[in-house]
């Protein structure tokens, strides 16, 4: 319920604060020394926001630790303040950082190359959807022989990228599917209508029982920036499996994150046009 906008008389509790701060005089010092302060407690507080805490566990390394959220150790260990041997003790609390300049969210350059070479016409895709696989081991190999053989698809997986969880695939592993690389239509959702126009990413895993791996879901991002890019798509393309096939499906699972996922997209800039590179 929103709260009834007031009209008329101005909270006084905030009203005679800021005018006893415009009416008095106080030395430039003090304001400067002020000033400084509030902008250290604002930038303090949208630090915390982006990252979280990790107690270690036995047979963890820091190593180890670092590449299940998808970090280098040296910046892992920076922000810790650890020394040069890395060494962490079981539990220890450590803070994992997150935002721009993270190598997670780097695409292989082999998965750029693919994106940037394959002929994306102009207003091809109007939809990237999020999948997960079901089952938690899984390979482009094995699912396209599955789509091939069980499924009766004659061009096989039925998505154009996958991300492996590390079991089969390396974590955060994508995959490139020939489907992307010929820019065919898609198998993965209800309609031919809808298949023509869905890109569609399958993330090895099942969701219903588990999160995604932090460092898959940082590749997910890497990737569908750069598809933002490359096909004049934003951030309201991004659906999941269940969005577009409400009733048919529940896939990617209750435990994928789509709210946190999709607001983390919030800040892509679209580039409005698909040509060749
Ligand atoms: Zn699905």
């Amino acid at each position: 319920m929103r709260a009834p906008v007031s009209s008329g008389n101005r909270p006084s509790a905030f009203q005679p604060a800021c005018s006893v701060i415009q009416s008095t005089w106080i030395p430039w010092r003090a304001r400067a020394i002020a000033w400084l302060l509030a902008w250290m407690i604002t930038a303090t507080m949208f630090t915390a926001v982006a990252e979280q805490n990790y107690t270690v566990r036995r047979g963890d390394t820091l190593y180890g630790i670092a590449r299940k959220h998808g970090i280098t150790a040296a910046r892992l260990a920076a922000r810790n303040g650890l020394s040069k041997n890395y060494y962490v003790r079981i539990g220890q609390r450590l803070v994992i950082p997150e935002g721009p300049g993270d190598a997670s969210t780097q695409l292989p350059f082999f998965v750029q190359r693919a994106i940037d070479r394959a002929e994306v016409k102009a207003g091809r895709w109007k939809h990237i959807v999020i999948h997960h696989s079901g089952v938690d081991t899984g390979t482009v190999k094995g699912m396209d022989r599955y789509h091939r053989e069980e499924r009766h698809m004659e061009n096989g997986l039925a998505y154009h990228f996958v991300i492996g969880n590390g079991h089969g695939m390396g974590d955060g592993e994508i995959g490139v599917g020939s489907r992307w690389t010929r820019q065919l239509d898609g198998g993965h959702v209800a309609s031919a209508s809808q298949n023509k126009v869905c890109l569609g990413i399958c993330l090895v895993g099942n969701f219903d029982r588990h999160e995604p791996t932090p460092r898959q879901l940082a590749q997910l991002k890497a990737l569908v920036q750069a598809l933002f890019r490359r096909c004049g798509l934003s951030a309201s393309a991004v659906k999941t499996h269940q969005q577009i096939n409400v009733l048919f499906t529940r896939c990617p699972g209750q435990h994928f994150p789509t709210k946190r996922f999709l607001a983390s997209l919030e800040s892509a800039e679209p580039r409005r046009t698909a040509s060749k590179p």
